[in-house]
């Protein structure tokens, strides 16, 4: 399932706000042409949406779900790299009990689970009461597997960030995950993955190898001007290096690329660390205080807030290629 591109559309809001001056990071620009150099201490989160497994290709089958997980689970504890998965219930009944089967090897180790709704939702067209309804139904299989093994489900990841297109809905979208133990779970960077795994898939479909090859590799140059270009909007907004969280999706394109992606972020400086240790960081402490129907990076969120004039045209765009090949008008 396909999370809206969106960011744009909040970027030029962000044009008319005032700038800032005095932050240490403002002498660097914020382009996606030029990268940082790696900075000691980053650090990252990786989180994956949609588990336990989307495709938008062929009709998903328990085999190429537990084909994708497989590689990237494997990929993740190999690496000692800490995750966290959210799920959508509706997605682990399609699979039967294979589903369930999956989940449970988030449920260990140093990943985690985490609730992203029974459906793929937007909260934007649901009142309060219906979002509760997703929030809890979403729990239906995590939260025995979480009991069973003494653990939590401590954060809730809306579907498309979606988290409140009023002041007055975003409020109570803040109560209400109080109210249910969960705190709100942050994206920093956004790879359009997506994207990428929609041409991603018609070339699996088309078994063109060499394309397969082509996206495979397109998405890893994205993802890492992308990697660079978050990092330095989060420097710019906040005035230092905040703990950066990774926006990924269980899908098949993700299951082929987890290990150069993972590489990219050591080559950046970046080390791994979990969701609720990225979280503790007090930039995290309050949910941005913006309402918008759109669902940017929290970045985008921050400047909104602090009234920090940055300029969203300057990240950069999918290829037009890739776009095309996926059947995005782009
Ligand atoms: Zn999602």
């Amino acid at each position: 399932m396909k999370v809206r591109p969106t960011a744009r559309s909040l970027c030029q809001l962000l044009m008319t706000t005032l700038a800032l001056v005095g932050f240490a990071c403002l002498a660097v620009p914020v382009s996606a042409e030029r990268s940082l150099p790696a900075k000691a201490g980053r650090v990252v989160a990786i989180t994956f949406d949609d588990l336990p497994y989307v495709s938008d290709g062929p009709p998903v089958s328990p085999d190429a779900a537990n084909a994708a997980q497989r590689q990237i689970v494997s990929a993740l504890r190999r690496a000692r790299v800490p995750a966290t998965g959210f799920v959508n219930e509706d997605k682990v009944q399609a699979l039967g009990p294979a589903g369930s089967r999956l989940l449970a090897e988030w449920n260990q180790g140093l990943l985690a689970l985490g609730n992203h709704g029974y459906s793929h939702f937007d909260s934007n067209d649901l009142d309060v009461a219906g979002i509760e309804k997703e929030v809890m139904k979403g729990e239906t299989t995590i939260r025995s597997l979480a009991t069973s093994s003494d653990r939590s489900i401590p954060f809730f990841r809306f579907p498309y960030n979606h988290v409140g297109d009023t002041g007055t809905k975003r409020i109570a979208i803040e109560k209400l995950l109080a109210s249910h133990g969960y705190r709100l779970a942050a994206s920093t960077i956004d790879s359009s993955d997506y994207l990428f795994n929609s041409a991603y898939e018609r070339a699996v479909t088309a078994r063109d190898k060499a394309m397969m090859q082509r996206i495979e590799r397109a998405y890893l140059d994205h993802s890492r001007a992308q990697i660079a270009y978050y990092g330095e909007l989060s420097c710019k907004v906040l005035g230092r290096d905040v703990p950066a969280i990774m926006l990924l999706h269980a899908n098949r394109l993700n299951a082929a690329t987890i290990k150069p992606l993972l590489g990219l972020f050591r080559s950046a400086g970046y080390g791994f660390v979990s969701l609720a240790q990225a979280q503790a960081d007090p930039a995290y402490s309050a949910m941005p205080a913006v309402a918008t129907k759109f669902g940017p990076m929290w970045a985008y969120r921050w400047a909104r807030e602090r009234l920090v004039k940055v300029d969203g045209r300057q990240e950069q765009e999918p290829p037009a290629w890739v776009s095309a090949y996926a059947g995005e008008t782009s």
